[in-house]
């Protein structure tokens, strides 16, 4: 069979979710047996989100090999169950890069080089090049931004022209709007979708299905009325109402057809029935918890909550798992010093540290590592989370006064978390921490071997600093311990604290793997030691 190609964009507003349409469409094609990926098309200039503060994105998703990507790849990742990788994101910026690179190369051979068709070649090459891996019968591709957007038309065009190269049912395009309920007149109204839909279609392109996003259900004039105007079939109109859960949106969308549509456009009506058997367990666990745990969530982008979008979502699968429902409350790092400490922090059944970049908030952070250290609260220390439980350490037990990583102080005495060997000489600062998979082998006899039950594990990492090996003696002499190392580097990528019931901290970002069908172990443990602690209470 031929690769399908299926294009999701979106108008009206941006924030309608078109991450959760296209991975909630791809879950339903791929329980119907189809092999299945999605990419993210991104209009922004940065060649990746890596040098994207949080607040401007959200959280910065890293791939298996080691790819710093939207947030959305996360979803993907997380309803699928299968990795992506660097070529599933794709920016303006990698776009013009590669053909500014080549045009300096003399590949242009004289020609004036030109959004139309050189950009818009390089954006086709991309937009199929999973495609041609063999690997996949469905790429679905989601054009980030919001169409009429400047920077989103030179990927609308390239849609156009693909829909125009490609036979009829190999590719199609889904538009997803927002149609607003206006209280005053208590009416649904259509007219955004029909704007944002000619906006589309002076770019020449039709789509074929339109997906409405809504706060009340679509009476059948209205949806009528939307196909009538749009030029779509009124079954290809379809509506998604606000859920309860992300996780409930691939139900959701196979309630309305959406699956069935696509297949019957891109001729394979004759596709198995999906089997949702895992998912809809997922989802009866997690709607019927037994229980619940508090946990805080100390960081200092609390005031988006996209920006730890991964760990949030890894609690959801864990509470799934253990049948309990997990409170995560955000605490301002920045804001937590000895006085209000035990007031924020009062209640909680876990204390989970986040990674992070720079010195704002790293007071609070390792104030919140001696709080759970010394009430024996469990303990859950992400990346820079890790480092400052290495730092709290390092200074309230093993006397290693002022000890402080040299990202915040280059001068301390005691640099228990230094830059990384490779990294003294970098420059640069796109795409060059240490990212992606790297091995760690546990050592038998620890809180993480038991977590995982094996010896090699796998994890990905975002990062420049490590623990700085010169000061393992004297902190194990101390209590701590380092149950987790690079084969190659011999970099510590786990401690943790025999003492404490349940203390540890990672070098790498768990919650970069947890999956619906596959909850990391690290959250599954972390839960369920909350649970305890709550009941021992
Ligand atoms: N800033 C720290 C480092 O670069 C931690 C990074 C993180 O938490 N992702 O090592």
């Amino acid at each position: 069979m031929a690769t399908k190609y299926i294009f999701v964009s979106g108008g009206v507003t941006s924030s309608l979710g078109k991450g959760i349409i296209a991975a909630s469409l791809a879950k339903l094609l791929q329980a119907r047996k189809f092999r299945v990926t999605i990419q993210k098309f991104d209009p922004y200039i940065n060649i990746d989100p890596g040098t994207l503060n949080p607040y401007e994105h959200g959280e910065c998703y890293v791939t298996e090999d080691g790819a710093e990507t939207d947030l959305d790849l996360g979803h993907y990742e997380r309803f699928l169950n299968v990795h992506t990788s660097k070529a599933n994101n794709v920016t303006t910026g990698k776009i013009y890069k590669t053909v500014i690179d080549k045009e300096r190369e003399g590949a242009y051979l004289g020609k004036t080089v030109q959004i139309i068709p050189h950009i818009t070649d390089e954006i086709k090459r991309r937009m199929l090049l999973l495609g041609k891996s063999g690997k996949y019968d469905i790429i679905i591709t989601e054009l980030g931004g919001t169409v009429g957007d400047i920077e989103s038309t030179p990927f609308i065009e390239a849609v156009r022209q693909l829909q125009w190269e490609l036979p009829d049912e190999d590719c199609i395009l889904i538009h997803l709007t927002l149609v607003p309920f206006l209280s005053a007149a208590k009416e649904l109204k259509t007219k955004p979708t029909q704007h944002s839909v000619r906006m589309l279609q002076q770019n020449g392109v039709n789509p074929d299905i339109i997906v409405c996003r809504t706060e009340h259900p679509l009476p059948v004039d209205v949806r009528k009325k939307i196909a009538l105007f749009c030029n779509v079939k009124p079954n290809a109109v379809i509506e998604s109402m606000d859920a309860k859960s992300i996780y409930e949106v691939p139900l959701n969308m196979m309630h309305e057809k959406l699956d069935e549509i696509v297949l019957h456009k891109l001729g394979l009506e004759n596709a198995p029935a999906p089997d949702l058997v895992k998912w809809n367990a997922f989802l009866e666990k997690m709607y019927h918890p037994k229980g619940e745990v508090d946990i805080a969530l100390v960081g200092k982008y609390v005031e988006l909550q996209d920006a730890y979008k991964s760990i949030l979502e890894s609690f959801v699968h864990a509470g799934a798992v253990n049948e309990c429902k997990v409170n995560v409350h955000t605490v301002h790092s920045e804001y937590l010093d000895e006085n209000n400490l035990g007031q924020k922090l009062a209640g909680m059944d876990g204390v989970l540290v986040a990674p992070g970049f720079g010195e704002r908030g790293i007071a609070g952070k390792i104030k919140a590592v001696q709080y759970a250290r010394e009430n024996n609260i469990p303990f859950f220390g992400i990346c820079l989370g890790m480092q400052m439980a290495v730092i709290e350490y390092s200074r309230n037990v093993a006397g290693l006064t002022d000890a402080m990583t040299t990202e915040v102080n280059p001068t301390t005495p005691y640099p228990v978390i230094d830059l990384m060997e490779e990294q003294k000489t970098l420059t640069i600062k796109g795409g060059t921490m240490r990212l992606g998979a790297y091995d760690c082998i546990l050592e038998k006899n620890s809180l993480a071997h038991d977590i995982y039950g094996k010896t090699h594990i796998s994890e990905r990492h975002r990062h420049r600093y490590e623990f700085n090996n010169n000061f393992k003696e004297v902190l194990e002499k101390a209590g701590l311990k380092f149950s987790g190392r690079n084969p190659d580097t011999g970099l510590v990528e786990v401690v943790e604290l025999p003492s404490h019931p349940f203390f540890i901290g990672v070098q790498f970002h768990p919650e970069l793997k947890s999956t619906v069908e596959e909850p990391h172990p690290i959250f599954v443990a972390f839960v369920k030691a909350a649970k305890e602690y709550k009941s021992a209470r």
